[in-house]
């Protein structure tokens, strides 16, 4: 059985808070928020550890996380502005690493975020 966190949230085994789905991508809240709205969308599949491992072969998987984390963003109200974050190793804070996008927003969000 995998140990892998996001793994399990994918597969059911691990309850979360649903936002969202494709064929390919799940999206559910951040169990720690740092904004209004802060969702997480991941592959059902392990297919990256993180952005570092990404290449051609992931270009559809990657525009139906796109598309998928703007039409939640639409549906949140957050026509201000919104933010995709990907942490890639440890000096990024990155702790799961099975690949995610964090959708922000919600309020005004610093840049740089430093
Ligand atoms: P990162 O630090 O970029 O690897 O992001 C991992 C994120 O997963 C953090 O923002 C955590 O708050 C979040 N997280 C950890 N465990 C859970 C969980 N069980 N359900 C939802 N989010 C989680």
């Amino acid at each position: 059985m995998t140990e892998c966190l996001f793994c399990k949230i994918a597969s059911g085994a691990t309850p979360c808070e649903r936002v969202d789905e494709t064929e390919r991508v799940l999206a559910f809240r951040d169990i720690d928020p740092r904004a209004p709205t802060h969702v997480l969308l991941i592959p059902k599949q392990h297919v990256a550890e993180s952005a570092a491992d990404l290449g051609p072969d992931h270009g559809a998987l990657l525009g139906e996380l796109f598309g998928l984390a703007a039409r939640i963003a639409e549906r949140e109200g957050l026509g201000r502005g919104w933010r995709l974050v990907t942490n890639v190793g440890a000096d990024a804070g990155q702790s799961v690493f099975h690949l995610h996008v964090h959708l922000l927003g919600g309020r005004p969000l610093r840049w740089p975020p430093g």
